[in-house]
């Protein structure tokens, strides 16, 4: 039997559509809409077409937004100083830096920089910390594990008592989603398993998955045979590999070898059209957030 598609594209339209009636709520009610500032340094090409569609996103929705780029040589010092601006600026109400930085710029002091209430991102340690003792009480959840939450409770996968699988440990996605399922509260209850490059048996961990989450960056890297049959499988990686002749865009895969996991899986997320369209809705949830908590 065929897996059912759990459709990021769809999902997120559903997302963004609750998120502009909120907006327009707050409009009609207190006469302000959420404020977001898109910090770019640089000009790489992936973090300007990310920043792009995030504050097409961001209009789209109504909100307050403003993209501020900033030279691939500004020092540390002046970046830190402009994130001291918005931090005292009442209109914005979300500071994202788009990551990665130069490298003459420490990443950590940059997310340390911004004010936790303003942390739409929730890389902050305030904002971490405040996951790992509660999800329910964290003012923002990061925004591809919030997305992956988010997909996994809309298509209805079953999670309470769940054996959850998740492939990588990175503090952006793999650490948090982790904590986030295993959690004491709905959408979670899972009993929760990280594997990386030193897992001695990755296959065997992976086959007794009831949701198999799978964020390496290693395309196909979880094959058919690793998958329980009925399981969900959600799949974060986007690997690029290859150059569509025809469109000239970059050929997209998943960590999962989609095509063939499909006939195992009960419920599998596509790459693209996946997780990735719902990481910048989750964004925007955020974003609202912050200035629902400032009313
Ligand atoms: P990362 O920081 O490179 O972390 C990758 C993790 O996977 C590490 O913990 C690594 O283990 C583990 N890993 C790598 N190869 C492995 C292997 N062969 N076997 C077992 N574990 C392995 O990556 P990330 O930032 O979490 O991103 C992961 C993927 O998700 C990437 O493809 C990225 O593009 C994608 N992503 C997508 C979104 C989205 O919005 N859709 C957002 C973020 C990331 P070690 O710790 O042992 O090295």
């Amino acid at each position: 039997m065929t897996a059912e598609i759990i459709s990021g594209t769809e999902i997120r339209k559903t997302v963004l559509a609750e998120i502009k009636a909120e907006v327009e709520k707050m409009k009609a009610k207190h006469g302000k809409v959420p404020g977001l500032v898109t910090i770019l340094v640089g000009k790489d090409p992936a973090s300007v077409s990310y920043v792009t569609l995030k504050v097409k996103t961001a209009l789209s929705l109504g909100l307050n937004e403003i993209q501020d780029d900033q030279p691939e040589d500004i020092s540390e010092a002046d970046l830190l100083a402009l994130i001291e601006k918005y931090n005292n600026d009442p209109d914005i109400h979300g500071i994202l830096v788009q990551l990665p930085l130069p490298r003459h710029i420490d990443e950590k002091k940059v997310i340390y920089a911004i004010h936790p209430d303003k942390d739409v991102d929730a890389f902050h340690p305030a904002n971490v910390g405040q996951l790992v003792i509660n999800c329910a009480e964290a003012r923002f959840l990061p925004c591809t594990p919030a997305g992956i939450q988010e997909m996994i409770a809309r298509s209805g996968t079953q999670t309470s008592g769940a054996e959850v699988v998740v492939v990588g440990r990175s503090n952006i996605v793999g650490k948090p989603i982790a904590i986030m399922m295993a959690q004491k509260d709905v959408y979670a209850n899972a009993t929760v398993t990280i594997v990386h490059t030193r897992t001695k048996d990755l296959a065997a961990h992976c086959k007794r998955a009831d949701i198999l989450i799978v964020a390496a960056g290693v395309p196909g890297l979880v094959k058919p045979e690793w998958i329980k049959p009925g399981a969900t499988v959600i799949d974060v990686g986007v690997n690029r590999v290859g150059i569509n002749e025809a469109t000239g865009k970059a050929i997209l895969k998943g960590d999962v070898d989609f095509e063939t996991a499909k006939e195992i899986a009960g419920k599998i997320t596509p790459v693209p059209g996946g997780v990735g369209p719902m990481t910048i809705a989750m964004l925007m949830k955020n974003t609202l957030r912050a200035a629902q908590y400032t009313l």
